[in-house]
């Protein structure tokens, strides 16, 4: 597995390239749910490549970016162990310079759910994901359907701006308990790790009512709602049932939707998602 750390070095790699190649980009501290991408990656494409870069950018509070949990040499024996053939890992510097002045930015769709709870996330989302396919060309690039909002936002910049790239997405992995796999869980203390199988929880009840035949998105959001109240340690950030595509709340679903929700545990933030399915299903 090679290890890039500069730009120049990662052009000269990919000019070396025959075949597809299937990019993962990760903010590292790897996990299932990131193995799933790299799997897919690799058996879709001749070659997987995969970047590590926490992306100051796309957070808003300094703690919440320095308390990210980072373990570089565990992720890269991960990745190496995985089969990734690249792994892109940039310096700050190399991907933000001093003057630093371009950005990407989705409209509409940014400005619901993780949009509206955390301005600017998705302006640094998209500029980073934007510079990374910039940077390694890859034909197919690989992102999870937890975070649902993104994948759309992505899936739109994509198509907006007609990048040559295939956006793939792929199905949340979670724990025996339905939580979904995600690096910041290591910071849930044990109590608040049970209460966390409260979000799987609140979106199969909205699943399970609308396969049931309830089609009143306000009936879904408090079936939603119920259950995370049962959790005394969980705070609700937001409670969504919305379109598909637009992502704008829905009072009546009537085709494709999403139900989506963000906690805070403690000073954890979680987010989770699933698509609505006619189907009675147990995922
Ligand atoms: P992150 O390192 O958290 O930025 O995640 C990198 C990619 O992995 C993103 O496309 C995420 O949506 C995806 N991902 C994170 N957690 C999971 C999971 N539990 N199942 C599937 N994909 C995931």
């Amino acid at each position: 597995m090679q290890i890039l750390r500069t730009i120049p070095e990662v052009r000269a790699a990919r000019q070396q390239v025959q075949g597809s190649i299937g990019l993962v980009p990760t903010m590292g501290y790897l996990h299932e749910g990131h193995l799933a991408l790299v799997r897919a990656a690799r058996t879709q494409n001749d070659h997987c490549w995969a970047t590590l870069f926490v992306n100051s950018l796309q957070f808003g509070s300094n703690k919440d970016f320095t308390t990210y949990p980072r373990d570089l040499p565990r992720d890269l024996a991960m990745f190496e162990a995985w089969g990734a053939d690249v792994v892109f890992v940039p310096e700050a510097g190399t991907m933000y310079a001093q003057d630093f002045s371009s950005f990407v930015e989705v409209e509409n769709l940014t400005e619901r759910l993780e949009g509206a709870a955390r301005p600017g996330h998705f302006r640094g989302v998209t500029t980073v994901v934007c510079k990374l396919l910039n940077i390694t060309q890859p034909h197919r690039a690989y992102f999870g359907r937890k975070d649902a909002q993104q994948l759309r936002v992505i899936q739109r910049m994509v198509r907006d701006l007609a990048m040559p790239t295939t956006i793939v997405p792929i199905e949340t992995v979670r724990e025996a308990d339905g939580l979904a796999l995600a690096s910041r869980n290591v910071h849930l203390q044990p109590d608040e790790r049970q209460a966390a199988q409260a979000l799987h929880q609140a979106l199969q009840a909205a699943q399970q009512r609308y396969a049931a035949g309830e089609r009143n998105a306000d009936v879904l959001r408090a079936a939603m709602h119920a259950v995370l109240a049962n959790e005394p340690l969980i705070n609700v950030d937001y409670v969504s049932i919305a379109d598909d595509e637009s992502l704008a709340e829905l009072t009546t679903v009537a085709g494709p939707a999403l139900a989506s929700l963000a906690v805070h545990i403690g000073t954890t933030r979680l987010i989770d998602a699933m698509e609505l399915r006619c189907e009675i299903t147990t995922l």
